[in-house]
């Protein structure tokens, strides 16, 4: 039977650029566009023309690519016709092959918030869809509030929408907008819509408000809708949009979705999703989320012991999907709580293969309980792990000596007279018979001593350029003999490939030197230094 087309419309970069603390600059948009275009987007929302110098200047002249790049606007003022709406005339002058239109399609918000009539807002939809058409462009039409809209007076929010497919508009798209709309009914209300309009006309638009703006997009696609809007990881103002990093796996993989519906995502695109997913975080300079479901680092890490034996025979008894699909990869989290088949199954996955009656495994595990009794955590921080694991076995060179280091924390009036803190490191290593001294200043005493510690290992530098540090936690742990601080700090490097290391220790600097230096050591193991 021949699959049935099912589209995804991407709005990170005009409903995800509400969110609180996201600022995306020009260069920002059009390396999200370009990662959407190849992940096998539909159409890519790029924002509003004239409502900010940014998305004005991105619609300025066209941007190659093969999903539909779409600019959103409102549709024309009330009282004015399409050709004296200077907002209409310039989001026509867009350079896009798809406009979005949005409108009111609730009549309490025609009266109150409008201000019109509504046969004049069905005008204004009409006359706006139909200039559109006219400058050769695809349609879309947004329903603002429809889902509230339609329970208030539901003839006329469906007014609404049929107003634009009978004028045209490839897409009427139902909008969730407050997003308090439950999945059984927007599958009622949908499914009533695509009795009017046929579903491969009627698109969904869900918010997050009770954490089921994914469960109302596919509640929306059983009830016959076949576009789906969403954003990545969610991001939206509020509590979010519908996630598309969770939808477009569950379209792929899941037998219900994937038997019935083809999207534009290909397989190998789907392969890189974790990518794409950590790609945005690092834009916004954000922790990526480790429990996101399909591409967290979480996502497909098992901890207790009989479910890690079993995971190792036969991935499918703990697993929904197999996580290369995504991407994503499976972990055996190293823990106190962990036997001996999570330690060797780890040892495995890292290509440290080892005996299973291996006296030195009952070490590591010795070694591992002992260590988290004091502090560290290695579920959480697979690299270090990874590295006691290697210096356990006998394989991690010997490659440099930190001799001594020294972090400095000033606060002074700098030239201009403004109060100011300061902070520098010197670090003095020792690479084989040479020694290095290196001076960093950063905008703290761990940034400074990261700094100097990166800055020059001699004949090593090579293999740490691309080394960089995505994210720093502390923990005070309250110990029995007072408090001790632990540090994570997760890097990654110009591969993609990202990693955790630990540090514990009284001392902040103490801890973070510790994490630190594991994250070097393994990016130098991992890149194959020699000794
Ligand atoms: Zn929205």
């Amino acid at each position: 039977m021949a699959k049935e087309r099912l589209y995804l419309f991407d709005t990170t970069l005009r409903d995800g650029a509400q969110t609180n603390g996201v600022d995306f600059t020009l260069a920002d948009k059009l390396a999200i566009a370009r990662m959407l275009d190849e992940l096998g987007i539909d159409y890519v929302e790029g924002g509003y023309p004239g409502a900010n110098p940014i998305d004005t200047e991105l619609f300025s002249k066209p941007r190659p690519m093969r999903a539909r790049l779409t600019a959103f606007g409102m549709t024309r003022r009330p009282g004015r016709s399409a050709a004296n709406d200077p907002g209409l005339v310039a989001l026509l002058a867009a350079q896009a092959p798809a406009i979005c239109f949005v409108a009111k399609s609730w009549d309490y918000h025609v009266r109150v918030a409008l201000e019109t009539t509504e046969n004049e807002n069905l005008a204004s939809i009409r006359d706006s869809v139909r200039a559109a058409k006219a400058k050769g462009r695809e349609v879309l039409l947004d329903c603002e509030h429809f889902f509230d809209g339609y329970k208030a007076k539901p003839a006329y929010a469906l007014a609404c929408a049929k107003a634009a497919y009978d004028e045209g508009a490839r897409w009427a798209v139902l909008c969730d907008t407050n997003g308090g709309t439950l999945p059984h009914e927007v599958e009622r209300i949908v499914g009533e819509v695509c009795a009017k309009i046929p579903g491969d006309h009627v698109g969904i638009h869900a918010h997050n408000d009770t954490e089921q703006a994914v469960a109302n997009s596919f509640a929306a696609v059983r009830a016959g809708a076949r576009q789906i809007q969403g954003t990545l990881n969610g991001l939206g103002e509020r509590c979010g949009n519908a996630n598309l990093v969770s939808i477009i796996p569950t379209l792929k993989l899941k037998a219900e979705y994937a038997d019935r519906f083809d999207i534009g995502v290909s397989d190998e695109a789907l392969s890189h999703l974790v990518r794409v997913s950590h790609a945005l975080d690092e834009l916004l300079n954000r922790a990526a989320d480790r429990h996101a479901p399909y591409v967290g680092e979480s996502a497909f890490a098992t901890k207790a012991g009989i479910h890690a034996s079993a995971i190792v025979k036969e991935p499918k008894t703990y697993e929904h999907v197999a996580p290369e699909r995504v991407g994503n990869k499976r972990k055996l989290l190293v823990s106190d709580q962990s036997g001996r088949s999570n330690v060797l199954a780890e040892l495995e996955r890292v290509g440290l293969a080892v005996d299973k009656d291996d006296p030195r495994v009952a070490r590591l595990l010795d070694e591992v309980k002992e260590r988290e009794a004091i502090g560290y955590a290695y579920e959480a921080a697979d690299a270090s792990f990874e590295l006691l694991a290697r210096r356990l076995l006998g394989k991690v060179p010997h490659y440099f000596d930190v001799e001594k280091f020294d972090v400095n924390v000033e606060q002074r009036n700098n030239a201009k007279g403004e109060r100011v803190t300061v902070s520098q490191a010197v670090v003095k290593i020792k690479v084989g018979a040479e020694e290095l001294i290196s001076v960093a200043e950063g905008i703290g005493p761990v940034n400074a001593l990261d700094l100097a510690l990166r800055k020059d290992l001699g004949k090593y530098q090579s293999f740490i350029t691309g080394l960089e540090l995505t994210d720093y936690r502390v923990r005070i742990l309250n110990g029995g003999t007072g408090a001790v601080t632990r540090v994570l700090i997760e890097s990654a490097d110009e591969t993609g490939d990202r990693w955790t290391t630990v540090g514990v220790s009284a001392n902040i600097i103490d801890a973070s030197f510790q994490a630190l230096m594991d994250s070097i050591v393994y990016k130098l193991v991992k890149s194959g230094a020699p000794a």
